[in-house]
């Protein structure tokens, strides 16, 4: 038989359902408190940020969770998402291992964030929202959201930490095209942005600002604008399940099962997206694949921080979550993977680490973009820094089962192209590049920077 490369869905087997693996989890999901009072958020505080449809998902324990047809209809722009078998990589590297990743890259915004964009905006349009604020820090994020915020024909204002607003202004310019309106953060629009402006002029931002700035345009509309995130909250890890859902058929139709998934997690979305049914084959069908979260050692919140219940952004304006933190005032260092430095990690991932279902892998700048680049030399594809976390542990896994003659099967996701990330290219290519493994001395102090609440005296 001939050998095949590209495995292919159609369009009708666009899931019907997110799954939702709170319905699976031997553990219950922690309580998400108010940042005022420290006790449990009520759908009263929530609605002032998120539309009703999005807050029922948000504590659901139905195990699925239909996919509304105009949903479906927007997915059908790029879903299925195809399922490659790196035959070129494999023989690069000397493997008995077979590699498979699923590509995400394929969005028209050219990330798996618009997985969620879609469903966002839909929802808030429905529950009669007039306009959307959020925050982006490379900017994949807000432009999946302009994107969809144009399809429901929403006004969208982006908060984009103002380093990347500068350095990278070309996702500026798709949010633009998009329709969507860009502020640098911190920006002179908002209270909070205001304050920070008059202690330093200069002040590079961060992704807990702008959540922060985006946070408080909402909250302060008198309900006509929301909120959208594209990470960490456990609705967006629902809608991301589409990626494994298609990704178990796909493996069905290469006869194979993987013994490894692998995402790269800076809120924990897409790795969730991929993984999250494979661990439902886990919990309920005997299967025993390992599920290998990769993330950056400049901002290693699962490796490195601690559980606790921390703010999810830099105001603490934001709910406060029980999750892998670094602290919520946290200034992760300017690596090049822009879309993994968040404080925190999703609390659904959290607590599936905390259990032991799920492992963990901090890797550095270099190595990462060394893995980039021996992937497109191999495959053609340009990797986004971001998802080249999760190709570099995909090859270290390979070259493991080099050394042990074993035939591992192999899936990562391949969240998104790097056709923006191209001057980081360059700096790789032009020796340029260099590591930031954060030190000993930051994560001693972790500690001091979480809420002073309870639960965390436990600790
Ligand atoms: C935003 C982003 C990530 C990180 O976010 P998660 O929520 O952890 O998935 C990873 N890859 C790409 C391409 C992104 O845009």
């Amino acid at each position: 038989m001939e050998e095949q490369t590209k495995y292919l869905l159609n369009e009708n087997d666009i899931p019907r359902a997110w799954y939702n693996i709170n319905a699976d989890s031997p553990v219950a999901p922690e309580a998400v408190l108010n940042p005022m009072t420290n006790e449990p958020v009520t759908p009263d505080f929530l609605s002032v940020l998120f539309p009703m449809g999005l807050i029922e998902q948000e504590v659901s324990m139905d195990r699925y969770i239909d996919i509304p047809e105009e949903v479906r209809e927007a997915y059908k722009l790029w879903r299925p998402t195809p399922l490659i078998r790196a035959r070129r990589l494999e023989k690069a590297l000397g493997t008995p291992a077979h590699i498979y990743f699923k590509y995400e890259g394929v969005s028209p915004s050219g990330s798996h964030k618009s997985n969620t964009a879609i469903a966002q905006a839909y929802y808030n349009k429905i529950a009669g929202t007039k306009a959307m604020t959020t925050e982006t820090g490379a900017g994949q994020w807000g432009s999946a959201l302009s994107m969809a915020c144009q399809f429901y024909d929403m006004p969208l204002e982006v908060y984009m930490v103002r380093v990347s607003y500068d350095q990278k202004p070309y996702r500026r310019f798709l949010m633009e095209t998009y329709g969507a309106e860009v502020n640098a953060s911190p920006s002179p629009k908002t209270h909070y942005g205001q304050k920070l402006l008059a202690e330093d002029a200069n002040n590079p931002g961060s992704l807990g600002i702008a959540i922060s700035e985006a946070v408080e345009m909402a909250a302060s509309s008198n309900g006509g604008k929301k909120y959208g995130l594209g990470s960490v909250l456990h609705h967006v890890l629902l809608h991301q399940s589409v990626i494994g859902e298609e990704a178990l058929k796909q493996m069905d139709m290469a006869n194979e099962y993987p013994d490894v998934v692998i995402g790269c997690v800076g809120g924990g979305s897409n790795f969730a997206g991929i993984a999250f049914p494979f661990l439902r084959e886990n919990l309920k069908n005997g299967q025993r694949t390992r599920l290998l979260a990769v993330e950056p050692d400049a901002a290693p919140s699962l490796t490195r921080g601690i559980y606790a219940f921390d703010y999810g952004d830099t105001a603490c304006s934001a709910p406060i979550c029980k999750m892998y933190t670094l602290g919520a005032d946290f200034m992760p260092a300017s690596i090049h993977s822009g879309g993994l430095r968040y404080h925190g990690m999703a609390p659904t991932l959290s607590s599936l680490y905390a259990q032991g279902l799920v492992e963990a892998v901090a890797v550095s700048q270099t190595k990462v973009f060394e893995a980039a680049v021996l992937f497109a030399r191999t495959e053609g594809l340009l990797p986004a820094p971001e998802s080249s976390h999760a190709i570099l542990a995909a090859i270290n896994e390979a070259l493991e089962a080099k050394k042990t003659g074993e035939k591992k099967v192999i899936l990562f996701n391949l969240s998104g192209h790097g056709h923006f990330d191209l001057s980081s290219y360059n700096k790789y290519l032009t020796g340029q590049m260099e590591d930031y493994a954060l030190p000993d001395e930051a994560v001693k102090n972790i500690r001091q920077h979480i809420p002073a609440i309870k639960e965390n005296a436990l600790v």
